[in-house]
């Protein structure tokens, strides 16, 4: 056994930043190497997806699961979360009932009740009996005409916004409303490198792209560039944290895995009319694919508003989802996609979709029409391991000797992800069992995170504000 063990990870998104503060704690000498200038520059993530209530489609086990690993990431990355509830409506022309949704809401509540019964540090989410409220039309009626308030507390008051701004009579009842909270990208980033540069066994290697792995006698041999200085060292443990280029270092490593690749893009809005309303998330379900699909409304402060549009011509991409194949494990996207992610959107582009996305937003809630173009889409491709593209959960796999693969789908996974590498590097016995502990962050400090998000934001020319949560701690 060893403190010394040697570990490379490829990819500094929130799999390989995680990865590298759990490994970090317990003493390991990290080095991660991450091709961008800052962690996290990978697709973006707005929705903590606490129980995955978006997801009608995906089985009560993975909601459950997300649940669980919604919980521990606020219990650890705290700083990131915005507080804010989530609205579910379900619109007249949706096949389905909202009182479809109710059976997973009380078994999601149940479970988040015995989770706190377990370990009370587990109420992240407020008070279990308000996980959830359902509004019946006779609620809205009694609520609509009161004030909205400005720093909403009560679930009620977080309602009033949605009432008083979608067309009800499109929607179906109850509406609900969930504690479903919001993740700031800019935040976790901040945190996250604040965090990673406190720890000198850490060896970040920004603006590295790593060129090419060969398996030399048992170790790692890892080929990486720094501007144009390539240099060669070898390492014990490989962490693929490649995202959606996972692929690329399995074909380094002569790994064959299954995997698809999926293209998708938020859109920024600005609706300065409504600049000091704290509106909740406002999801508007429909079927995923189709012109009806699933609107996001997600809220960031002083009017900025993130928008997913589950249709073709606003997130999706009619060849937005791609496959490996017998000859790669990396599937691969079509030149256009590879343009926005390795150089940049044409504008015409950007104001065509997100006037599309406010158009659908605005069929439910008219007065969003006002919106306009806030900023950059923030937009990037995902990996979904395996073969089934609605799966929302999954981690890491181990496909040879001293190689971890990561393939998260949501970034709440990626502490089952870090716990998972470390009982294989005890199994391995590169650490001691006893080594293995929950990490806390407290030693960060709320000015040093808020001001270096701002300047992460900034360097990636986005709004600061968007690096600003609208509710930092629950109520
Ligand atoms: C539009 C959109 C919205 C989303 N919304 C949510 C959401 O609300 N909630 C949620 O939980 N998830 C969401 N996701 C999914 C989430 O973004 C991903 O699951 C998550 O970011 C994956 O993290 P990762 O660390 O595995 O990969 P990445 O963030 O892609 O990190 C991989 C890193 O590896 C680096 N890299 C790649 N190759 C090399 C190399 N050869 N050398 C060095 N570095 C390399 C890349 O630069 C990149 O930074 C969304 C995805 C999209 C596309």
């Amino acid at each position: 056994m060893s403190h010394k063990t040697k570990i490379a990870i490829v990819g500094g998104g929130v799999a390989g930043s995680t990865t590298a503060l759990h490994l970090a704690e317990l003493g390991l000498e990290v080095s991660l190497f991450e091709k961008q200038s800052s962690i996290s520059s990978g697709p973006p993530y707005c929705h903590l997806h606490a129980g995955g209530n978006l997801y009608r489609e995906i089985s009560d086990q993975q909601c459950l699961t997300l649940l669980k690993q919604s919980i521990d990431f606020v219990r650890t990355y705290p700083f990131c979360i915005d507080y804010r509830p989530t609205v579910i409506a379900v619109p007249l022309t949706d096949k389905l009932s909202p009182n479809a949704l109710l059976p997973r809401l009380k078994l999601l509540k149940k479970a988040y009740e015995g989770m706190i019964e377990e370990d009370k540090e587990n109420k992240v989410l407020g008070e279990s009996e308000f996980y959830y409220k359902l509004y019946e039309k006779d609620d809205i009626e009694a609520l609509k005409n009161l004030a909205i308030q400005k720093n909403p507390s009560s679930l009620d008051e977080w309602m009033l916004p949605a009432i008083q701004h979608l067309d009800l009579n499109k929607l179906q009842f109850p509406l609900v409303l969930v504690q479903e909270y919001g993740i700031n990208l800019f935040r976790y980033a901040s945190g996250l490198e604040l965090a990673l540069d406190k720890f000198t066994n850490v060896h970040y290697h920004g603006n590295t792209t790593v060129q090419n792995i060969q398996n030399k006698s048992d170790r790692w041999e890892v080929t990486y560039a720094t501007d144009n200085r390539v240099e060669k060292e070898t390492f014990d443990y490989l962490i693929n944290a490649t995202g959606y280029k996972t692929g690329s270092i399995d074909d380094m490593l002569d790994v064959r895995s299954e995997k698809m690749v999926e293209f998708k893009a938020s859109y920024v809005s600005h609706w300065e009319q409504k600049e000091d309303i704290l509106f909740p998330e406002i999801i508007i379900h429909g079927e995923r694919g189709t012109p009806k699909g699933m609107g996001q409304l997600t809220p960031y402060p002083a009017g900025y508003f993130q928008l997913h549009g589950m249709t073709e011509d606003i997130t999706l991409y009619k060849d937005g989802l791609v496959s490996s194949s017998n000859e790669s494990s990396q599937a691969k996207l079509n030149g256009h996609f590879i343009t926005k992610l390795d150089k940049q959107w044409e504008k015409e582009e950007v104001e065509m979709r997100t006037h599309k996305a406010i158009e659908h937003l605005a069929n439910y809630l008219p007065s969003f029409r006002e919106a306009n173009v806030g900023a950059k889409p923030l937009f990037g491709a995902q990996q979904i391991p395996g073969d089934d593209p609605t799966l929302r959960v999954a981690e890491v796999s181990f496909p040879s000797k001293n190689y971890a693969r990561c393939e998260i789908v949501k970034v709440s996974s990626s502490l089952d992800m870090a716990n998972r590498i470390i009982k294989n590097l005890i199994e391995l016995q590169h650490i001691k069992p006893s080594l293995a502990k929950r990490v806390s962050l407290n030693y960060l400090d709320e000015h040093s995170i808020a001001q270096h998000a701002q300047t992460i934001a900034k360097l990636r020319d986005y709004p600061k504000v968007l690096a600003n949560r609208n509710v930092e701690a629950l109520a």
